[in-house]
């Protein structure tokens, strides 16, 4: 955990208005299942385990519970997400169930995992694990599919990857246990998805289809190459632009037009996951050997507390999205965004820019982009 920060430390806001964050929610994390890919699009990027042992996380995850109850804290969500694999033994996979139910996010009755990044294994030892998994009450698995063998291969970064991935969707099928299939809306995979759909349509099992960009975080951030123009968006055909979500896309350019005329986000945003409302944002906890003792012997309060200081420091480094904008905004860019992907792509520019600043705030780069990750 960061040393502790007082709300009276050094302004490094260059006497501008500092951004004010609203936290909505704590979102606990338990690296400690390793993922067996190499995924280019990869949100959480370079990743490191914990050999802290889930009773001991439990432990904690349980003592928010109390906290939050004990405070009332209705409107204040407690997260919890254990992984970043489900390449984990069913004893555990079910106590991580337990957990998130007992926080209020999973339904006991609506049971689902990704099957992303398990460990290559051969089709009967795969059907005997998936059974397993259903017998643990899964009723539903998620699924990244990117386009033809070859392309897929390469982004999942390992070899049989494709064949794996087709296996699974047919036993998965052949269980009886739900699908639901992210692709993904690139330069690389357009040309693919149109078959690759004719081919998922011929497999049992489809409940749920989702298209999308790749999000611009973690790996991902290297990948901007692939993201598609409006022009791409509209030429969809209708099999495919069905399945695309609905998360508001428009190029660099019509983002500038936008926050330019628009009085209320500019000065004031670091975008939430999950609400929208500017400002909301979320504290993220990473449980492993580090800090483990330390949050044993600390109250929740203080905990909170000084995620909470820590957080408010780092945003008080970064420019409002005003600011950003005129410094970093590439009206040229014909390229589409989700509005909180700009933010971090323009904080990214800060960060570049003023590396020396940042770290002498005592501040690492990466607390910056932390600043709009999704889960
Ligand atoms: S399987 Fe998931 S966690 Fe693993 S590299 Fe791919 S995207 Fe990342």
């Amino acid at each position: 955990m960061h040393a502790s920060v007082q709300d009276n430390e050094l302004d490094v806001s260059g006497g501008r208005e500092k951004r004010k964050l609203n936290y909505t929610a704590l979102f606990i994390k338990y690296y400690n299942s390793p993922c067996y890919c190499h995924c280019r699009f990869c949100t959480i990027g370079q990743k490191t385990y914990s050999n802290v042992t889930f009773d001991r996380v439990e432990a904690i995850v349980g003592r928010f519970i109390k906290w939050k109850n004990e405070k009332g804290l209705d409107d204040f969500a407690l997260n919890f997400f254990s992984g970043p694999s489900n390449n984990m033994d069913v004893a555990r996979l079910k106590k991580s169930f337990e957990l998130s139910e007992k926080l209020g996010n999973s339904d006991p009755t609506d049971r689902w995992i990704w099957l992303n990044g398990i460990s290559l294994r051969p089709e009967d030892e795969l059907r005997d694990w998936l059974l397993e998994r259903k017998q643990a009450g899964i009723s539903m698995v998620g699924m990244t599919f990117i386009g033809a063998k070859e392309l897929h291969d390469k982004w999942r970064g390992r070899k049989g990857d494709y064949d794996f991935e087709m296996t699974m969707a047919r036993l998965v099928g052949e269980l009886g246990i739900k699908r639901l299939e992210r692709m993904f809306l690139t330069k690389s995979t357009l040309p693919h998805l149109s078959s690759l759909i004719d081919l998922l349509d011929d497999i049992p099992g489809l409940s749920q289809r989702w298209i999308t960009n790749v999000y611009y975080q973690g790996w991902a951030r290297n990948m901007e190459s692939e993201r598609i123009t409006r022009d791409d968006l509209q030429r969809l055909p209708e099999k495919i632009s069905r399945y695309v979500g609905n998360d508001e896309l428009r190029t660099e350019g019509e983002w500038i037009e936008y926050l330019k005329t628009d009085l209320q986000i500019p000065d004031r945003v670091i975008l939430g996951r999950y609400t929208r409302h500017p400002g909301d944002s979320q504290l993220h906890l990473t449980i492993d050997e580090t800090n483990i003792e330390e949050l044993e012997s600390r109250s929740c309060d203080e905990i909170v507390g000084d995620l909470r200081r820590r957080k408010d420091f780092v945003a008080g480094l970064v420019p409002p999205l005003r600011e950003l904008l005129n410094d970093y905004g590439d009206s040229a860019n014909m390229r589409l965004y989700g509005l909180r992907e700009l933010e971090a792509k323009w904080i990214d520019c800060f960060t570049r820019d003023h590396e020396q600043l940042i770290r002498s705030e005592g501040i690492f780069t990466d607390e910056l982009s932390d600043l709009t990750t999704i889960p």
